[in-house]
């Protein structure tokens, strides 16, 4: 025998029954976007590395050390993995002119790729849904995506405030910024003895990116260094104000947390994360925010913009710690079928019922047959089926088939009419 082959370090196979949790989610998913109006977006998974580069800032943890990039062997071309969504769509609005007609409300659901150290909640390969509004400056639309994510938990079964909550602040405009780092800097250089070699580097680069530290010992710091809000103009707040107008009278309820800066370089105004205290250090399921400078950052039309990423795999690690219902995935049916002489008779009953909703597995044999009808039963009790349907020779002599309840002791067996699915295949669905 050859030796046997692993996935990839942090990639990780997603196989049933975890992966009906994942169906259900994803579906759940699509059908609030359609509720909302998003349209759907599939981007390419592999992308030029500049537009990375260009899109998220070379001071930041992606482009500094997560990237998978490569040369394609054949052209030379430097490409990456996707790490994040919104520099891919961003790029086919701008190359497609989709913001010629207006505003955009679009969603993603696919994997991203990050070289991290793989930990509970983090991989290499992991999903992300996200949401991108192109072409909206208002802060109606900010608290539109984040409300979409109160609807998405209520619908999953997470309760906001006891699973996860809201934290926002306002970024401002890249002059308040200014303004507000140089103040920054000079205060981190005032406390330089305490910094990390980390914060030491990106002082001078991306000092906001310090204050984002884990670092136990640059807290104190960190506390006391001055707030960008106390650097915002009246444009700025009002925005904030605005979104966080909507969010109250919507009934919910966040926190202003006014440490909180994003990974990314592209964010201004308005930025949030909904976090959770249930998975450790990974406690961040979604992130998101304005990022009005993108879209003309990566060459095209100057046009604001407003998203999020929701990392699946922290959803579903949230929604098992929170003991979320999982959906049924049993068939409602399956077929024992004791002779594989009768298959040719059987089988367009079977495609009769699915075409009339019923979701129903045929025991299929080995090479040595069909199998006992005994091994045949067990089959059809560990598929989790409501019902089996037993095509037995005799029954279809008759033209029938017997269907028994696998599941409630007290229901009778009954016989139905195979020329005639229509009658009974509701019974089969909607028990
Ligand atoms: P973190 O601070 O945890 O590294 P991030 O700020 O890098 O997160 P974003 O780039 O904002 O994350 O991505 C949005 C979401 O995607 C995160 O909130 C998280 O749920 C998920 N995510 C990010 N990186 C990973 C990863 N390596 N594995 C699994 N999920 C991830
Ligand atoms: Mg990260």
């Amino acid at each position: 025998m050859s030796e046997r082959l692993s996935a990839v370090k942090g990639m990780n196979d997603l196989l049933p029954p975890d992966s009906a949790r994942w169906e259900w989610v994803e579906s759940t998913l699509r059908s609030l976007m359609h509720r909302y109006g998003y349209q759907n977006v599939r981007t390419p998974i592999v992308e030029p590395t500049a537009l990375f580069v260009r899109g998220l800032g070379e001071v930041t943890d992606i482009v500094e050390k997560e990237m998978y990039s490569f040369e394609d062997r054949l052209n030379g071309d430097q490409l990456t993995l996707r790490p994040e969504g919104t520099a891919g769509v961003v790029r086919a609005m701008n190359e497609h002119s989709f913001l010629r007609e207006g505003g955009r409300r679009l969603f993603y659901i696919g994997p991203m790729f990050r070289h991290e150290r793989p930990q509970k909640g983090r991989y290499r390969q992991f999903h992300q849904a996200g949401v991108e509004v192109l072409g909206f400056p208002g802060p109606d639309v900010d608290a539109e995506i984040i409300l979409l994510l109160r609807a998405l938990w209520r619908e999953l079964g997470l309760v906001e405030g006891r699973d996860l909550s809201l934290e926002i602040n306002s970024l401002g405009q890249p002059d308040e910024r200014r303004a507000h780092r140089e103040a920054l800097i000079r205060h981190l250089e005032a406390h330089a003895d305490v910094l990390d070699e980390d914060a030491k580097r990106r002082l001078h680069s991306n000092p906001l990116r310090v204050l984002d530290t884990k670092n136990p010992a640059m807290q104190p710091v960190v506390e006391a260094a001055p707030q960008l809000i106390d650097f915002l103009g009246e444009a700025s707040l009002a925005h904030f104000n605005g979104v966080k107008a909507v969010l109250d009278a919507a009934g919910l309820a966040y926190r202003v947390n006014p440490r909180l800066v994003r990974g990314m370089d592209y964010y201004n105004l308005t930025v949030f994360e909904w976090v959770t205290d249930k998975l450790g250090a990974q406690g961040t399921v979604c992130g998101g925010g304005r990022y009005d400078g993108l879209i003309e950052q990566l060459g095209g039309k100057p046009s604001p913009g407003v998203g999020w990423g929701l990392g699946l795999e922290r959803l579903m690690l949230l929604l098992e710690a929170a003991q979320a219902p999982v959906p049924a995935a049993a068939p409602d049916a399956y077929a024992v079928v004791p002779s594989a002489a009768s298959l040719p008779r059987v089988m367009p009953v079977l495609e009769a019922l699915r075409a009339a909703g019923v979701a129903v597995v045929m025991h299929a044999g080995n090479t040595e047959g069909q199998g006992s009808m005994k091994s045949q039963f067990k089959r059809a009790d560990a598929s989790g089926a409501r019902y089996a349907l037993i095509f037995g020779d005799d029954e279809l002599a008759r033209g029938e088939v017997a269907v028994k309840p696998l599941r409630d002791a007290q229901a009778a067996q009954s016989l139905q009419p195979l020329a005639d699915v229509a009658a009974w295949a509701a019974q089969l669905r909607n028990a």
